[in-house]
């Protein structure tokens, strides 16, 4: 145990931490110990899972999913990508975990495309800052594209705005590699960020995703309607599409269609599934 935290404080850069607090020390050590399971699930691949959840157009039609990671731990049960992506960033393991997920996704998008009634759908992918830095990702993107034979106008990659705010210049030029193969892009948690609007005007974008947090409280807070309100009216002048996410009920719903916005995600419409319950569901 002793030198688990160790090794964790190595990691950390320091070459010696003194553990005065009991409560400091154990969070050091549970944080080890999930790194040390997240390093076993890295190996046998099939703990982690895919869910999906359904985007839909303002006709209720399902036009696309989101996947979003679960952990299937053999001693923790289903962990949320809340408890492991932060630390699977700082350990670098999400350099694997974010490949497996871009694969796993370009598999889905191949199955989809074999059936007529699913051959339309859109799948986007959460990216994560390290992941889209790494100097490979690019070339990693295209080889799977390649190697898998998806379609990359049926991929769409979400960022969100904090990782646009180092090495702009960096990410700006992937994202075009990309966006000239024909990959798409959506701002994720749109409005949370601390990052200016100046990316607006320079990044190949496809959409923007309103965050939850201005969807939860729209039918009750006049502030979140005129934010919700000119994000939707900026997008729109831009040439952007509009998401909004976190969408529960009907009157925020309504409320959203009122102000121009025309694709929702949200439990109103389904929570993340395994595929098997996402595609029971479509029919
Ligand atoms: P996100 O990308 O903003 O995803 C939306 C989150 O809101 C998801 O949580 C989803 O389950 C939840 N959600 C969807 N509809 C509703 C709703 O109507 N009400 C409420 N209250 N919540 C709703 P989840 O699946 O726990 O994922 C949390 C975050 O973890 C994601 O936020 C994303 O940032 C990250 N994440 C998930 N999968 C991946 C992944 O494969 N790679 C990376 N790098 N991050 C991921
Ligand atoms: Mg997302
Ligand atoms: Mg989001
Ligand atoms: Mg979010």
């Amino acid at each position: 145990q002793a030198d688990i935290a160790m090794y964790q404080a190595k990691k950390a850069g320091g070459k010696t931490l003194y553990f005065f607090d009991h409560s400091m020390q154990q969070t050091i050590m549970d944080r080890a110990s999930l790194d040390l399971d997240l390093r076993q699930a890295i190996a046998e691949k099939d703990q982690f899972q895919l869910f999906y959840q359904a985007q839909v157009d303002s006709c209720d039609r399902v036009i696309g999913a989101e996947a979003l990671i679960r952990w299937m731990s053999p001693t923790r049960g289903m962990v949320s990508p809340l408890d492991f992506i932060s630390i699977a960033e700082e350990s670098g393991l999400i350099e694997p975990i974010g490949y497996w997920v871009l694969s796993t996704a370009c598999q889905q998008l191949v199955d989809w495309a074999q059936q007529p009634e699913t051959s339309h759908l859109t799948l986007a992918v959460n990216l994560s800052a390290k992941q889209i830095r790494m100097p490979s990702f690019v070339d990693e993107v295209l080889a799977l594209l390649d190697s898998t034979g998806a379609n990359p106008t049926k991929l769409k990659l979400e960022i969100t705005e904090s990782i646009l705010l180092e090495n702009m210049e960096d990410i700006v030029e992937k994202m075009i590699s990309l966006k000239a193969r024909g990959v798409n892009f959506s701002i994720d948690d749109f409005g949370t960020g601390y990052s200016s609007l100046q990316y607006l005007k320079c990044l190949p974008l496809d959409q923007l995703k309103i965050d939850q947090s201005f969807v939860r409280d729209l039918a009750f807070d006049s502030n979140d309607r005129t934010i919700v309100r000119t994000i939707i009216a900026m997008a729109t002048s831009l040439g952007l599409d509009v998401i909004a996410e976190g969408v529960e009920t009907e009157e925020q719903l309504k409320l959203l269609k009122s102000k121009g916005c025309k694709t929702f995600q949200g439990y109103l419409f389904g929570k993340p599934v395994p595929i098997a319950e996402f595609t029971i569901a479509l029919k």
